[in-house]
């Protein structure tokens, strides 16, 4: 009897080690939804680990919002610590910004002036600014931790007021809140829909960073070609993939997109809230999660380059790094022109963007083209054509990128980097520190990457272990109407240090990213802006349309363009029917239908230069 009982555990024994055996040898899978820099980043990180990935991309191009630009400004290692390592994993070579980059540049009126010039002759202005960076940086200083800005009952509240509000109350003179409006719209959104909460925490994240760290270099080629970087060491691409649902249960995750389903153990979803919330999830998503996914305000910003024969701007006027202009320009900067001629990229933000949403492409561009012959009247006559990129109408973006409104840092704050079973969240929006840029994407990509790591290694994520949202919600109301008038005039009213520090709760800093060495003013990757404003008006959308369209009358069309527009090449598909060719043995989990064809984006394709479909061109 004895013997038979040590000759079945030794079975059972033998049984439980081979069933480990084969789990530890069994290849995971996952499925990486989305080809943006997150899903990009995803997919590399798993690769690496010896994972077999799949990236089911909705376009024909990867690479996700990559900019029109060929040639942008880029931090350096202290303000883009991740870029910078992926750049130089692939060894791409960038060029150092020229000097001129590095400052802030002014468009008054379209007159140029440098930082020097505004505080000789605009020094009310240069005054006013100053005011607002330091009253900002205070601001800021008050969060100790980024990564728990709303920590105090008094931060809490922050949450609950708008930017323009707190504008408002600096009582800036007209020409420097222009600036400063575009300058917070062109970077986040409208600053009436803006929370306080999360402009202070932005401003706390990249406090030390100075503008020359954030215009340290510029990439040739634009963001498009670390995409493609990318693109080159994944070994399954499928482009024109747009996922419609998906399905969890306990033994993975099965993904359709139309009829076709994929099957694989984890999903790394890597697409902006407005495209998450078209995918069907089994089970659902719950009430949270569906009002983040309606709820979280995203910045508006489109693109438009707009191409000339010979430059027809002022050549001291150097329209390149950041410029801040108080006229209907939005921000915009230089393009080097590939082909001769010369570029200007317009950036068309907030609600000015907003307001442009009902007119087609040649409209908007002639409403710019006005604006800009009037500062340059070359303009017309020098005019070639334009290319348009529309974020803020894309079904699949719904908005440029993350930008919390009122309120919604205390509802859905760090939500989306905690799994949901199976599947893991990426994008830039689910970035703490650095959402709305290529950083932020490329973060939340690695993080995707280790927490999915993790949930085959037997981790659980629990739920947040952060101040309860309801708590600290009752606690920020109470604050809010007894410090009417003390809390709110420090706040407004300059260094508010004294009063936050006393209320401030200890501070659970798990990480310290920013260098706190330097004290300098509040630095952003800054770029160039412009819109007229009407600073003493509350930011309301239809207030707006009087800032964005001053020339009512659409302009004589610009002459048509004859070339069509470059279309985003399909990345090639492979010929093999199954999917990323394996290097172990066959996969446990198959497509559950027919399997769709396997696509590997070659290195040769070009879909990362223009990779957004809605990207039009006429050529010059
Ligand atoms: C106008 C503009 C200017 C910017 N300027 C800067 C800058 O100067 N510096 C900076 O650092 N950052 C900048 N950014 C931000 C930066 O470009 C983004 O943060 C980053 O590219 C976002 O990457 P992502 O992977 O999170 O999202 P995305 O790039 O949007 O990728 C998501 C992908 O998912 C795909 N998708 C959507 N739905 C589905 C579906 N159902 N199935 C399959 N795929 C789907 C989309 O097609 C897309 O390719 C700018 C952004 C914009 C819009």
């Amino acid at each position: 009897m004895a013997a038979a009982w040590v000759r079945l555990c030794a079975l059972v024994l033998i049984g439980v080690s081979s069933g480990a055996a084969l789990a530890k040898d069994k290849t995971p899978t996952a499925i990486v939804v989305g080809g943006g820099l997150a899903g990009l980043t995803a997919a590399y990180e798993l690769q690496n680990r010896g994972w077999q990935v799949t990236l089911l991309e909705a376009k024909s191009g990867m690479g996700g919002r990559s900019g029109l630009a060929t040639s942008e400004w880029i931090g350096n290692a202290k303000a883009q610590p991740v870029l910078n390592q992926y750049l130089d994993r692939f060894k791409l070579e960038t060029l150092p910004a020229p000097e001129f980059v590095r400052t802030p540049g002014y468009l008054i009126d379209g007159e140029y002036f440098s930082a020097t010039d505004l505080a000789t002759k605009q020094p009310a202005t240069a005054e006013a600014l100053k005011r607002y960076e330091k009253t900002l940086d205070d601001l800021a200083r008050s969060i100790d931790d980024p990564l728990n800005p709303q920590a105090t009952s008094t931060l809490f509240a922050l949450d609950q007021i708008n930017v323009s509000t707190w504008l408002d109350k600096l009582q800036l003179p007209a020409t420097a809140r222009q600036l400063v409006n575009q300058q917070i719209r062109t970077r986040y959104d409208e600053p009436s829909r803006l929370s306080l909460l999360y402009f202070a925490q932005q401003n706390r994240v990249y406090r030390g960073v100075s503008d020359r760290d954030l215009r340290a270099a510029r990439l040739p080629g634009g963001s498009p070609v670390l995409a493609q970087a990318f693109v080159k060491q994944l070994k399954t691409i499928k482009t024109s993939s747009p996922v419609t649902a998906i399905v969890q249960d306990k033994d993975g995750v099965t993904v359709k997109v139309g009829s076709v389903g994929y099957q694989a153990d984890y999903l790394v979803m890597a697409v902006p809230l407005r495209a998450l919330a078209k995918i069907q999830m089994t089970p659902g998503l719950d009430s949270k999660h569906l009002a983040a996914l309606k709820g979280t305000n995203y910045g508006w910003r489109d693109q438009l380059m707009l191409k000339f024969k010979k430059p027809v701007w002022e050549s001291r006027a150097r329209m390149s790094g950041e410029i801040f202009s108080n006229a209907g320009l939005g921000m915009l900067w230089i393009e080097p022109a590939l082909k001769g001629g010369a570029n200007v990229v317009i950036n068309l933000s907030g609600d000015n963007a907003r307001l442009l949403q009902a007119f087609g492409d040649k409209q908007m561009v002639d409403q710019v083209l006005i604006r800009l012959h009037a500062f340059y009247p070359q303009a017309r006559g020098a005019f070639t054509g334009y290319e348009v990129k529309r974020y803020s109408v894309d079904a699949g973006t719904g908005g440029a990128y993350l930008a919390y409104g009122p309120g919604q840092i205390s509802k859905f704050w760090r939500l989306w980097e905690r799994p949901v079973q199976r599947i893991t969240f990426a994008g830039e929006h689910t970035d703490a520190l650095y959402p709305g840029t290529l950083e932020g994407a490329l973060r939340s990509g690695q993080r995707a990457a280790s927490q999915a790591q993790d949930l085959l290694a037997g981790k659980s994520f629990d739920p947040a272990k952060a101040v309860p949202v309801a708590a600290a919600a009752a606690a920020g109301a109470a604050a809010a109407k007894e410090s009417k008038g003390g809390f709110f005039s420090n706040m407004f009213g300059g260094s508010s240090d004294k009063a936050e520090k006393a209320d401030a709760a200890p501070a659970k800093a798990e990480s310290k990213p920013v260098d706190e060495a330097k004290q300098d003013k509040p630095g952003f990757f800054k770029r160039l802006f412009g819109g007229a404003d009407k600073p003493e008006v509350k930011a309301e959308p239809i207030a707006k349309a009087e800032e964005v369209a001053p020339v009512v009358a659409p302009a004589p069309a610009p002459a048509p363009q004859a070339a069509p527009a470059p279309v985003v090449k399909e990345a090639a598909a492979k010929p093999a029917a199954t999917k990323a060719a394996p290097a172990k043995p066959a996969p446990a989990h198959k497509p559950a239908h027919k399997p769709a064809e396997t696509k590997k984006a070659t290195a040769k394709s070009e879909p990362a230069k223009k990779p957004v479909a809605n990207t039009q061109a006429k050529a010059g």
